[in-house]
Parts: structure tokens; sequence; C-alpha cells
């Protein structure tokens, strides 16, 4: 079949996307960077952005919401250490990206979001990928995915001042979650828990800009 001219341009900015925003930081983790490599980004920006699918930033998505610069996304998959077993819970669906890459390295993925539009924008857009190891919720993710614990890896998309208790609890043994916490002002850092025998171990890794988490904390401040 004769490819698109589009089509092809866009697989050489993947490309290049992967090598120099991805491959020269410190992404090496072979299954993010062929997860990476392979998922069509200009599919999960609207329609009027394509063009700017793979810059080195994030990009709105509608909803006040956004899509995850690609390095943020690769980076926070790489911390997760997931592999072909792994089953993860990620909350902020957003446009599905980040689920694409998560259910092109995981058994399954459970995927919760908050905006209806999105939750329905995204779910479709995986179906039509071909994507069927991803099972998507609409609701607030901060009471996690109770049914389905423990999990090997919970990703959150969204900032907040606490990790939800939830999520902690259904973490399993060496299980990890990374989330971004919010500090003073709008300063927010990405931080990673790990399950351990002993207990609960964190590390600080850097600071990040994501949009607030929101749920029973933001309604009951607004
Ligand atoms: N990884 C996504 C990031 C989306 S931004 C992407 O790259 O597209 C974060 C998402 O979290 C938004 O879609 C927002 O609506 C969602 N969100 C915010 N609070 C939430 C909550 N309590 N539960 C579930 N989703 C939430």
């Amino acid at each position: 079949m004769k490819e698109e001219p589009l089509t092809r341009s866009f697989d050489a900015l993947r490309k290049r996307m992967v090598e120099e925003q991805l491959g020269r930081r410190d992404i090496s983790d072979a299954r993010v960077l062929e997860a990476m490599g392979t998922i069509p980004r200009e599919l999960f920006v609207p329609p009027g952005q394509q063009s700017e699918a793979y810059t080195d930033g994030p990009l709105s998505i509608g909803y006040e919401q956004t899509i995850s610069q690609p390095y943020i996304v690769a980076s926070m998959t790489q911390a997760l250490k997931i592999g072909p077993a792994s089953r993860v819970l990620e909350i902020g669906t957003g446009s599905g990206y980040q689920t694409a890459v998560l259910c092109h390295i995981c058994a399954h993925v459970y995927s919760v979001e908050i905006v209806p539009e999105l939750h329905k924008q995204a779910t479709t857009l995986l179906k039509k990928l071909g994507l069927g190891n991803v099972t998507a919720r609409l609701g607030d993710g901060s009471a996690g995915w109770p049914e389905e614990a423990p999990f090997d890896g919970i990703l959150v998309a969204a900032a907040t001042p606490k990790v939800p208790p939830a999520l902690l609890e259904q973490l399993g043994l060496a299980g990890r979650l990374i989330i971004p916490i919010c500090r003073s002002g709008d300063h927010q850092e990405l931080k990673l828990f790990q399950r351990l025998p002993h207990g609960i171990e964190t590390r600080t890794l850097y600071d990040v800009r994501f949009v607030p988490l929101r749920g029973d904390a933001e309604s009951a401040n607004p």
C-alpha cells in the first residue's frame, strides 16, 4: 500500500524525538524507547496541533488539561521498572498517550479519568489503535481501583499535596508509585514510592509541573 507523505514525516519526527529528547537524556529502557518510537503521538493531540505533536514540551488538549511532554512520559514510565508481566494503574488518562505507552509494555493497564469527554475520546482512540489490554473508567482516581489491586506500578499524572492513602494501599510488594507532589506555591516534586517488605521507601526525583489532581479536597476548597 502506498504510504501517505504525512505519515512518513510523522515517522521521521517520532524517530528524532526518541533520539534527541529521550536517548540523549537519561532514557535507556529499551521497552520505553521502543514503545515511544511506535505509538503515533500525533493522534493524541488536538487535530489543529498535530504538527507540534513531537515538540519537546506539553500541549493543551482542552478542558484545561495537557498531554505530558514526551520526556516526562518516558521518564515516569522508566522509573516504574515495569515489564510484560506487570499490571499497572494510571490516574489521569487525559489524551490516552501515556496509557498507550503503558499498554505497549505491560500485561494490563487500568486507567481512571475524571473528565467525561477526555475519558470518551481516549477510550475511542485506544480501541481504534487496537490496544486491547486496557480497562478505562470514568471517576475520581484518588480511590484507586481496589477490585483490581494490588498493582505492580501506579502512575499519577496530576499533582496533589498528599499521596492518596488508597493508592499506597493498592501497591503490591516491590510495586512502585510515581506521583507529582505539590510543595509551596507552584513548586511540585516528582516522588517515587516503593513497597518493600519492611515498609515504604520514598525518593524525590526532580521538579515538575502538572495539572492539579481534582476531587474531594478541591470541592471542599472552591
Ligand atoms: N498522561 C496524560 C496526562 C493528562 S493531564 C497525557 O499525557 O495525556 C492529567 C489528567 O488527570 C487530566 O486529564 C485530568 O482530567 C485528570 N485528573 C485530574 N484529577 C483526576 C482525578 N482525581 N481522577 C482521575 N483523573 C484526574
